[in-house]
């Protein structure tokens, strides 16, 4: 029998409701709308009376707009959006500047939850540009207009005493619409069965399931929904850790085709050849993941080593191996750059006797019909031993004619779905080896990537000089602005090389290429972080040509509205040295490779996660000259902002920093952008802080599954895990 979750939605709400809940937030059954939970709740103790309102302190008011104009402003161009609002016993001005838009929301007769810094205006109190959400039902397809005073009254009280759910909403769903809809599907949910078992539950004390979902989307109180979150959050990472061993066991019952080099092969002449020798760990985890492809079963690893700790090597040799064995190998890498990077060092590396014989072939989006044409055949055909390629190697067009190995640089811009949707390439399941550079701790990897091994590499190569990190505070040093170029002329001078990384690529276009922008958080409730102009490529680039001290120096652009051409011949040109400095966005976070790169300049630093700064400052300092990482910021001593790089500056420990990133950012930016868009995504799980629940859920899931390995005698959890796998799914081919 389906559960009532998997219900289509409209046949649980009105067509037009459910139509623009499809639209909007992409929810399509009763399931994904229940599981849609309140982002957080306004408290009861937030709520400041417009009566008693403290000058200079934030405050939460619930309200209903009574008075809109639009006026202009006097001394500057541009105009100012008034909103008086009331909440019965006081009036306050909310004042909103060059935003005439919001007049469409600030209707007269609108209630809503209101927060801000209160000001003071030539002697009036004022919220200049507050945070808002607005509840009342105006235009929502069907719903009620407001009643008369004494319902809107009794509306404003009952608000004042209950704990309001705010909910994730978008444009075009609005919170309240939200909570109506809910509401309406609450009222005649029948009762559901617990995919937690009861003696599980029951043991820690958990709300059964019907009743979880009533407590967080209709709370009376503050304790209802925090029980009712707690054990929501249990069942996700039950569910969650018994998915992901599913998948691991899944994945180890199929046959793959072991993997071993020849003698006298092509591993060993690669080997006898190589340029340096393998550090320790390089040569531990090689050991670990020559004896997983070896096996009869497909290897899943994790390969995580910071940036520079050799993982490539230890992918192409494993490469050697496959193609020992007659098989082909393919490297996923996330941008057109780095694919071609990874096929020109791939190729450098082999030499020119091996590199004939293995033929490494690059698919790309971007390649030309003839070039791409030419490298499916060799692919199909076998004839091209390693094929590198960005996400179009996952198109349909790309066979393999004997796909042995999967490897997956820089796994956090690939979701789960990616991962796969590569291994089905093979006729017979390949072995896969995923490559992060991105430290991930514990309870993360054990979350995202449970369903594989883990190997680290942790020691760097020897020779390395290290790297040095300043941060250049521009807000206490206004002054050090023209020693930052200085500085990189001395470095020019010593024949080196630098990077300048902007955030953004010219005044209108925040660099929206292969990475999503670092949501910085925009206008907090303190109404701090103004809208600062951000360094940009095109104006940099301008004004380092502009700077007499650079004038010898060959300065150009790298950013994502190149073509990718563009890009690879600037690389390229970079990595020759006839570039000496790149102005460039995050496009060469990763994996780019210059030796003679020596300085790193970050401008406007702040705007870019801890994560991300480490990664940026892994590209310099690779080869034998140390590196420089210069962090400037405008951000204020004892910002958040100011923290963050602080703290990037302070150490060149990945995994440190990576923990840090997890309690200070969203779980999306985690997950990678790729797995925090769909719903499949965690949703009141939190890795940095349930590390313990993790761990606990993990344990249970196994005993379960020892216990009972088909699920047979566990229906209800054998739903929850087909909802997420088709969730996922849904997801998928929505992106596809
Ligand atoms: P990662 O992919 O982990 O960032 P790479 O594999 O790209 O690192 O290695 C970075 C650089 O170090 C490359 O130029 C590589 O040839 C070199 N390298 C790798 N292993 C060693 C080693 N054991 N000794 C010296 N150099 C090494
Ligand atoms: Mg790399």
């Amino acid at each position: 029998m389906a559960s009532p979750l998997d219900a289509k939605l409209s046949s649980a709400l009105g067509g037009r409701t459910a139509a623009a809940l499809t639209k909007g937030l992409g929810l399509a059954t009763v399931g994904d709308l229940l599981m849609h939970f309140p982002r957080r709740y306004a408290r009861r103790g937030e709520l400041t009376a417009l009566s008693h309102l403290p000058r200079d302190e934030n405050v939460t008011i619930v309200a209903e707009v009574i008075e809109v104009r639009e006026r202009p402003m006097r001394a500057r161009k541009g105009t100012i959006l008034e909103a008086v609002i009331t909440d019965g016993k006081g009036r306050l001005t909310l004042t909103f500047f060059n935003q005439a838009w919001r007049i469409k929301d600030l209707r007269p007769g609108v209630r809503g939850i209101f927060a801000g810094k209160v000001g003071d205006y030539r002697g009036t109190l004022q919220l200049a540009h507050p945070d808002y959400e607005l509840f009342e039902p105006h235009d929502w397809p069907g719903g009620e207009q407001p009643g008369d005073e004494g319902l809107r009254d009794a509306q404003a009280a009952a608000w004042a005493q209950t704990p309001i759910p705010i909910y994730p909403a978008t444009a075009s769903v609005a919170s309240w619409q939200l909570q109506k809809a809910i509401g309406v599907v609450l009222d005649t949910l029948p009762a559901l069965a617990d995919p937690v078992p009861d003696a599980v539950r029951d043991a820690r004390g958990l709300v059964p399931f019907s009743r979880a979902l009533e407590l967080i989307h209709r709370p009376t109180v503050d304790t209802e929904w925090k029980s009712a979150r707690a054990a929501l959050r249990f069942q996700e990472a039950f569910v969650l850790q018994v998915a992901l061993l599913e998948q691991r066991q899944r994945l180890k019952e199929q046959a793959a085709v072991p993997r071993l080099p020849k003698q006298g092969g092509l591993l060993e002449q690669f080997d006898a050849a190589l340029g340096f020798t393998l550090t320790s760990d390089q040569l531990v985890v090689g050991a670990e993941v020559a004896a997983d492809i070896a096996k009869a079963e497909p290897m899943n690893r994790l390969l995580q080593g910071e940036v520079g700790s050799g993982k490539t090597v230890v992918a192409l040799r494993a490469m050697l191996a496959v193609a020992d064995s007659g098989g082909q190998s393919a490297l996923l890498a996330p941008t057109e750059v780095l694919a071609g990077q990874h096929l020109r060092s791939i190729v450098a590396n082999l030499g020119p006797d091996l590199a004939a014989r293995l033929r490494p072939t690059l698919i790309t989006g971007q390649l030309p019909v003839a070039d791409r044409r030419k490298a499916t055949l060799a692919t199909v055909s076998g004839q091209a031993h390693i094929v590198v390629g960005t996400h179009a190697l996952l198109s349909e067009s790309v066979e393999f004619f004997d796909l042995g190995l999967v490897v997956v640089d820089e796994q956090h811009r690939f979701g789960v779905d990616q991962r796969e949707a590569l291994r089905r390439k093979g006729t017979v399941p390949p072995h896969v080896l995923v490559l992060t550079a991105t430290p991930i701790p514990r309870t993360v990897a054990m979350t995202v990537f449970g369903d594989l091994d883990i190997s680290t590499i942790a020691e760097l190569p020897q020779g390395r000089q290290g790297i040095e990190t300043f941060v250049v505070p521009l807000a206490e040093r206004p002054g050090w602005q023209a020693r930052i170029w200085e500085r990189l002329a001395e470095e020019l001078a010593l024949g080196r090389q630098a990077f300048v990384v902007c955030p953004a690529i010219d005044s209108a276009h925040p660099e929206a290429g292969e990475l999503p922008p670092d949501p910085t958080p925009g206008p907090g409730l303190d109404g701090t972080e103004a809208a600062r102009p951000v360094a940009n490529v095109t104006d940099t680039l301008a004004m380092l040509r502009a700077n007499p001290l650079l004038a010898a120096a060959r300065i150009e652009a790298l950013h994502g509205r190149l073509t990718s051409d563009e890009k690879d011949a600037r690389m390229r040109a970079f990595a020759t040295g006839e570039i000496d400095v790149l102005v460039a966005t995050t496009v060469i976070e990763v994996g780019v490779d210059v030796p003679n790169a020596s300085a790193m300049i970050v401008l406007d630093a702040d705007r870019f996660g801890v994560s991300q700064l480490h990664q940026l400052r892994g590209r310099v300092g690779r080869g034998g000259v140390p590196g420089l990482c210069l962090l400037v910021t405008g951000a204020e001593d004892g910002s958040l902002a100011r923290e963050r790089v602080d703290a990037v500056a302070a150490t060149l420990d990945g995994f440190e920093l990576a923990l840090m990133d997890l309690e200070l950012r969203q779980e999306g930016d985690v997950l990678g952008g790729v797995q925090s868009g769909g719903r499949s995504s965690l949703r009141l799980l939190r890795v940095a802080k349930d590390g313990d629940l993790i761990l606990e859920a993990r344990g249970l899931a196994e005993e379960v599954l020892a216990d009972d390995p088909t699920l047979a005698g566990h229906p209800a959890l054998r739903e929850a895990l087909d909802r997420r796998l088709d969730e996922s799914e849904r997801d998928f081919l929505a992106k596809s």
